[in-house]
């Protein structure tokens, strides 16, 4: 391939490596994303490609040994596994190009829905037509220009449903909206101490499903088992091992993890919830010494709030 490429030869090679592929003219992105007033960097790269990769939903429960985090953690940190699949992809070929996947100033789901990778879900999830909600998506810049653009028919929407609003515990969802801080997805990855509500409310180490399980558009989808996603073990995280060990010999076992990303410690405030609601006081020794150690304030608050109601357990 030299310095020529048609959208059919980009749209190939990115199949290769994912399971949906939009591509549009960055313009068309910009465009849209200073229509809706949003502050996003400018790019110079003409191209924009939006890549997804499906992932199955798997369920595994907790036990009173070992906790489970959102099913879209399991298998190696999405976040590397996109970047090299994209990588690999644009090895082949002499374009310079920019990525991202997840942290980065681009908004991912507009331009999901303008390349036609899905529509915007009111559970605030892209939802794919052959995949429902289960995609990780990347954004790829390449600095070349391709006459035309291969966006994906969208002929579908949530229309009168609204499962998800329904079944959100702590109502972050509501029609034509969503209010984040309220979101367990989104206050269980914050340093901070946890409301009473939001004690209760968590239930899992890290994540939230609920507003993917109960959509109608996750029913009968394809599933797809990436290598990289297939079960390594770490997937259950011992609970002995989150309050005893250090921050560095945990990070060398779970290493590869996504739900790594913000640290042990908001692991430990999560894993105490759960502890909370299995009435489970086998490790109170072990809480109270993780109290003396960790003197953050957010984990010492709501650490020592929670050792208090398992003592009286
Ligand atoms: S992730 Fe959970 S808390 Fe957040 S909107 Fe969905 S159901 Fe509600
Ligand atoms: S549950 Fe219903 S309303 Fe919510 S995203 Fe799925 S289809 Fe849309």
């Amino acid at each position: 391939m030299c310095c020529f490429l048609t959208n059919q030869e980009l749209k190939e090679a990115f199949q290769a490596q994912f399971d949906v592929v939009g591509i549009i003219h960055t313009k068309r992105y910009l465009d849209e994303a200073k229509r809706m007033v949003k502050k996003i960097p400018q790019v110079d790269y003409p191209t924009m490609v939006v890549v997804g990769l499906n992932y199955p939903m798997r369920l595994i429960k907790h036990t009173k040994t070992h906790l489970i985090p959102s099913f879209y953690t399991f298998g190696s940190d999405y976040h590397t596994v996109l970047k090299n699949r994209i990588k690999r992809v644009m090895d082949q070929m002499p374009f310079l190009y920019e990525l991202g996947v997840d942290n980065h100033p681009h908004d991912e789901r507009l331009a999901a829905t303008l390349s036609g990778v899905g529509y915007f879900g009111k559970n605030q999830l892209i939802i794919n037509e052959f995949f429902g909600t289960y995609i990780f998506l990347g954004i790829v810049f390449i600095d070349v220009s391709l006459e035309e653009e291969l966006i994906l028919e969208i002929s579908d929407d949530c229309g009168t449903c609204r499962k998800c609003i329904d079944a959100c515990p702590t109502n972050a969802l509501f029609e034509g909206g969503y209010e984040v801080e309220k979101c367990m997805s989104h206050f269980n990855q914050s340093k901070r101490a946890l409301s009473e509500e939001e004690i209760d409310a968590n239930y899992l180490l890290f994540g939230c499903d609920i507003c993917q399980m109960v959509c109608p558009k996750n029913i009968k989808k394809k599933t797809t088992l990436h290598p990289e996603f297939e079960l390594s073990g770490k997937e259950m995280v011992s609970i002995v091992d989150l309050f005893a060990d250090s921050e560095k010999e945990f990070k060398e076992k779970y290493k590869d993890m996504s739900y790594l990303w913000k640290g042990k410690t908001i692991l430990m405030r999560n894993a105490l919830t759960i502890l909370h609601k299995q009435k489970n006081t086998l490790y109170n020794d072990l809480i109270e010494k993780s109290i003396e150690k960790h003197q953050t304030t957010w984990y010492h608050n709501t650490a020592l709030k929670i050792l208090e109601k398992l003592k009286t357990k």
